[in-house]
């Protein structure tokens, strides 16, 4: 049995004034043929439960490409053109298949395309034509349209967010490509979109609206004729046609089955709506809050600057109010500021330097602060997830550099990655748990390992792409009308 591997991954913020190029994928992920076996195995990741499952089930793996960027702006049309034709030709070369595995992401905007995965999927389908079966997994924050659900056979979404079932899908990717092979199983499937665009920090599946739906999809699943139910919140910070919340369901050979589950779900998510609004408090608010908790650490959410979600990783507001009222004993992490990282390397460790920090990258979300500190470390920026998320890959936040202005210790990393690893400030001799205050970027990632050491978790309303407040910006291509964006009720 010989199954095709390849892995293309980005969640693209078309608001985001970074392209997303070649040298973002290298920053992150960017690797061909086996060393994606040697990378991924043993990792919680979709594609280490992919290799996890054939190894257990004796199946050959073909490996392609497995590229992967931090989230930004558009994926640039020379590099994305280039990677599909490398994954076509290798897709080509492969010999005899049985199947094909893809780890994709959903949400993947390049230019001049809105769907990149519907573009990827359909010319992956003509390559290797009706009779082979494609099986992709999808990240929960997936914008799925119809093209994507057309050419795969199945698709399995994440079923969390914070993310901790990747290699779980993985797994479930093979195992029902294997059904399919083996003719065991014939998939029907159906998708619905209700008119609903959910903010990120309101998508998490600890409690709200997605657990109650993934409760009842849960249910569902139970019925031997469902193979999977996915129910994609989707990535708001998108401005296509299909950004938004869909519900995916497939069915053993039993399409009514499939479409009425579909409905049902979606029914539900729109019934429920309300409940994803999301509002957090300002800055000074939030601030004063954490310095006032009894216990420590509190966890200060800047969810609007969450480079997972496209943001640029370097907006100071909470920084500059941090200072202004002399909190101690705090952490600040990360913030995405190579100029300053190199700043604090020319002056060297235990030096005191002056140098503006952050807010380089759109000045709509805030002007750089300028401080004056002591270098405590400086470090190459390379470390291991501890998990749960990523559990043992490896990370990379370029040269990385701790300024320590009179005990608010910034954390200035050179390549943009989300702070969802307690292990990103622990990698640069900082105790998380000994602190009072951590800031994190992250929306709701760093829920998975920072809830359980914090004291307290409380969200941030500060400027940033990755913002709750979807009223901000402006969207062209969106489909509407749309909750929250507009008042209507649906037909
Ligand atoms: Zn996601």
């Amino acid at each position: 049995m010989r199954f095709f591997v390849a892995m293309f991954s980005h969640e693209t913020n078309t608001f985001s004034t970074i392209p997303t190029d070649r040298r973002q994928f290298e920053a992150r992920d960017l690797r061909y043929g086996g060393e994606l076996l040697e990378a991924y195995r043993g990792t919680g990741t979709c594609l280490g439960g992919m290799i996890e499952g054939a190894a257990a089930r004796g199946v050959t793996l073909v490996p392609s490409v497995a590229a992967a960027a931090s989230p930004a702006g558009r994926v640039v049309a020379d590099f994305y053109a280039e990677t599909k034709r490398r994954l076509l030709d290798d897709l080509r070369g492969a010999g005899g298949l049985d199947g094909v595995l893809l780890d994709l992401h959903g949400a993947m905007v390049p230019e001049p395309l809105e769907d990149g995965e519907g573009d990827l999927l359909r010319a992956v389908r003509e390559t290797v034509g009706p009779a082979v079966p494609v099986a992709v997994t999808l990240d929960f924050h997936a914008n799925v349209t119809h093209e994507m659900v057309r050419h795969a056979t199945l698709l399995h979404g994440y079923k969390t967010y914070p993310h901790v079932d990747m290699d779980a899908r993985g797994r479930e990717a093979i195992e029902r490509l294997l059904d399919v092979v083996a003719g065991r199983l014939r998939p029907t499937v159906a998708w619905r979109q209700p008119l609903l665009l959910p903010p990120i920090a309101s998508q998490l599946t600890a409690r709200g609206p997605m657990r109650l739906l993934y409760d009842r999809a849960a249910e569902m699943e139970r019925d031997p004729r469902v193979v999977t139910v996915s129910i994609f919140a989707g990535f708001p910070l998108a401005d296509i046609r299909d950004a938004g919340l869909s519900v995916y369901v497939a069915t053993d050979h039993d399409p009514g089955l499939a479409a009425g589950l579909a409905d049902e779900l979606a029914a539900t998510a729109w019934a429920h709506r309300n409940e994803f609004l999301h509002t957090a408090p300002p800055v000074d608010e939030a601030v004063a809050r954490a310095l006032a908790a009894p216990g420590r650490p509190v966890v200060l959410a800047d969810i609007a600057d969450n480079t997972g979600g496209g943001a640029a990783g370097d907006t100071t507001e909470i920084l500059r109010e941090l200072l202004r009222v002399g909190a101690r004993q705090t952490t600040v992490a990360c913030v995405w500021d190579a100029d300053a990282v190199q700043a604090c390397a020319r002056a060297g460790v235990g030096a005191t330097v002056t140098v503006d920090v952050g807010g380089k990258v759109d000045p709509s979300h805030g002007a750089p602060v300028r401080v004056t500190g002591r270098v405590r470390t400086l470090s190459d920026g390379r470390f291991v997830h501890r998990g749960p998320m990523f559990r043992g890959l490896e990370g990379r936040l370029g040269p990385t550099a701790v300024l320590d202005v009179n005990d608010v210790k910034i954390i200035l990393i050179s390549l943009r990655w989300q702070t969802l690893d307690p292990e990103m400030i622990r990698v640069v001799g900082i105790d998380p748990t000994a602190e009072k205050v951590l800031v994190v970027k992250s929306s709701v990632h760093y829920r998975a390992a920072f809830e359980p050491l914090a004291h307290a978790v409380i969200e941030v309303d500060a400027p940033g792409l990755s913002t709750s407040n979807l009223g901000r910006f402006t969207f062209k291509n969106l489909r509407r009308p749309i909750f929250p964006l507009d008042e209507f009720q649906p037909t």
